[in-house]
């Protein structure tokens, strides 16, 4: 066994051997120090007592060497409140924001966090998360050049088009676009379902995630013969042991719940996992997008039909039986709309959670 030593200060046993101080008995007078310096360069009371009130804070929530470490780059935006703000009334979320805009506060994490708890600034983790993918688009968008920048460009505009798409979804669409520009030697005009189909073959796990990208370049004009080769059709011999997985999950947890929600968004997934097609594409599909008349039945994804075997065409016909006047195939809680994307997620996840 490892000999363990224990901290001369105040007992705590340490993980290494010989007595050492602990963590918090090492960081907690550093930190403190730090604090103490960065007190010295504010001149209004109101932001010396602020300042004071985020010290605590910080030793308080977060790990003795967290504290040390942000202690002293916090005092920077201390001395930035102290420089332009007469009192706390005047710090508000649009005046802070003011000072380097979002970039800024997220630069200054703690200090943002602190903000957001003392209630001077409402920012909320949602909008702190926004801004990181924000930021991430614009790296991808930086890593490129010349022509590629102007279509990844062209891309993000066309996304950002009619129903909102999330940050996050929009960073990880242009991230597979930008691999696929970077990857593939011939012209982008000349981009065809073979030119993808061997980038896929490279990097497989980029397959739902280029759907979009792929039909923008050929409904913008980029590649007019630009297509996603769709998954092989016959079932048993082309998908792998994580496809299959992945559906057969979905099926067990489609039979062992009572929601129709679910029932409808796992149907909805295993189609998704099954074509190879992003599943917030498989939520808008009609019933005339299905053929029922066959066995197995078919589905159609723009103008071709893939018949579903096994597990899948089960599934199809279990949820086509729900609201049959209805002409979505996976409506959702308003007339005009079909299940949302999130919500389709998250049951998805319940029926993952059991499988690597
Ligand atoms: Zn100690």
């Amino acid at each position: 066994m490892k000999e363990k030593g224990s901290c001369p200060k105040c007992g705590e046993i340490t993980p290494n051997k010989g007595n050492r101080l602990c963590a918090t008995c090492y960081w907690i007078p550093r930190a403190q120090h730090s604090a103490k310096l960065q007190l010295a360069r504010l001149e209004q009371p109101w932001v010396q007592e602020l300042w004071r009130a985020f010290e605590i804070w910080l030793l308080r929530n977060f790990s003795p060497y967290n504290a040390w470490k942000w202690m002293f780059p916090s005092g920077d935006a201390f001395a930035e409140f102290d420089e332009r703000f007469c009192s706390a009334q005047d710090m508000t979320t649009e005046s802070v924001l003011a000072i380097g805009g979002p970039e800024w506060l997220r630069k200054h994490g703690y200090v943002s966090r602190f903000l957001a708890h003392t209630k001077i600034v409402d920012i909320t983790d949602r909008e702190r998360n926004e801004w990181a993918e924000l930021r991430r688009i614009q790296d991808i968008l930086d890593a490129s050049t010349g022509e590629n920048r102007q279509i990844l460009n062209a891309f993000i505009n066309y996304c950002r088009r009619g129903k909102g798409i999330q940050s996050k979804t929009l960073r990880v669409y242009l991230k597979a676009g930008q691999s696929f520009l970077q990857s593939t030697k011939s012209p982008i005009c000349e981009v065809s379902e073979k030119t993808i189909y061997n980038f896929l073959r490279r990097h497989p796990g980029h397959r739902s995630s280029l759907f979009r990208f792929v039909t923008f370049l050929r409904e913008a004009g980029y590649a007019p013969e630009a297509a996603v080769p769709k998954r092989p059709k016959k079932y048993r011999s082309g998908y792998s042991a994580r496809v299959i997985g992945r559906i057969e999950a979905f099926s067990k947890e489609f039979d062992a719940t009572g929601s129709i929600p679910r029932k409808r968004a796992l149907c909805a997934a295993a189609i998704a996992e099954m074509l190879g097609v992003p599943l917030e594409y498989c939520l808008r599909l009609h019933r005339q997008d299905i053929n029922l008349e066959v066995q197995s039945c078919e589905v159609r994804v723009q103008e071709d039909w893939y018949s579903c075997a096994m597990v899948i065409d089960r599934l199809i016909r279990e949820v086509a039986k729900i609201d049959i006047g209805d002409d979505r195939l996976f409506p959702g809680k308003l007339p005009s709309d079909t299940l949302s994307a999130v919500g389709a997620a998250y049951h998805v996840k319940i029926a993952l959670k059991n499988v690597i």
